[in-house]
């Protein structure tokens, strides 16, 4: 039992886009039996929606309305997370670089903050998590357990984020890449609103020259030195 009487911990990763947060966490959270939160698929799913209807981002009632009518819904499948707006599978369309921007928009508007702020609190208050995103250790779950900050180089970052767009098939120049890396970081470090910065008590790590493998084993050994085990409670 934790500080908080958690029997499972809350784990964050926050850090700039590219670093390697979702594979990371994916695999922190499969190999702690924990489970695994994207928060940034949820700005992204609230960026398409926007875009689909034609509201502006920046127009705080009009965005207010879209929350109110919008059925999100989240699962995680063999360690995928699936993104359903209503009954439509959209883990694809929000997945592209237009969305990455669009996300980060919509993410700056305090009453969409507030709104994804309380769901994830209610997805992983009761612990037994892995939250990634931006402002997970700084203004969501401040009480975490135990808390990452990742980063990477502009240019290790946009290497990757093109691999993993030719992966889907999406050939995308790296200048231009790196130009949208750029321009997200910016605005989200920029914002007045839970801007990306790493907690005070956050472990930094720099993952431009680790493997992800590396990554991991080095982020299970610092929670398991906090007494942060694999939770066997549901395995057999
Ligand atoms: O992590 P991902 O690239 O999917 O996030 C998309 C955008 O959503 C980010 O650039 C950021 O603007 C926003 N975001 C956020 N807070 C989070 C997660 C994502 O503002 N916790």
């Amino acid at each position: 039992m934790n500080r908080a009487g958690r029997m499972r911990a809350i784990i964050t990763i926050d850090g700039p886009s590219g670093a390697g947060k979702s594979t990371i966490s994916r695999q922190l959270a499969e190999r702690l039996n924990y489970t695994y939160l994207d928060t940034g698929a949820m700005y992204r799913a609230v960026g398409l929606k926007a875009k689909q209807e034609g509201v502006d981002p920046a127009d705080g009632v009009a965005m207010a309305g879209l929350l109110d009518n919008l059925d999100l819904k989240l699962s995680a499948n063999m360690g995928e997370t699936r993104v359903f707006i209503g009954k439509a599978d959209v883990s694809e369309a929000i997945r592209t670089p237009e969305m990455g921007l669009v996300a980060s928009r919509v993410s700056a508007q305090g009453v969409v903050r507030q709104r994804l702020t309380e769901l994830q609190r209610r997805l992983g208050g009761q612990g037994g998590v892995v939250v990634e995103g931006r402002d997970m250790g700084t203004v969501v779950f401040p009480e975490a357990d135990c808390k990452f900050y990742l980063v990477a180089t502009p240019e290790e970052r946009a290497k990757r984020r093109q691999l993993q767009l030719r992966e889907k098939g999406q050939e995308i120049d790296f200048l231009e890449i790196l130009a949208q890396i750029n321009k997200r970081d910016a605005d989200d470090s920029a914002r007045a609103l839970a801007p990306l910065r790493p907690a005070a008590d956050a472990v930094m790590i720099d993952s431009s020259l680790m493997s992800i493998e590396e990554v991991v084993a080095y982020m299970l050994t610092f929670c398991n030195s906090k007494g942060i085990l694999q939770d066997s409670s549901e395995i057999g």
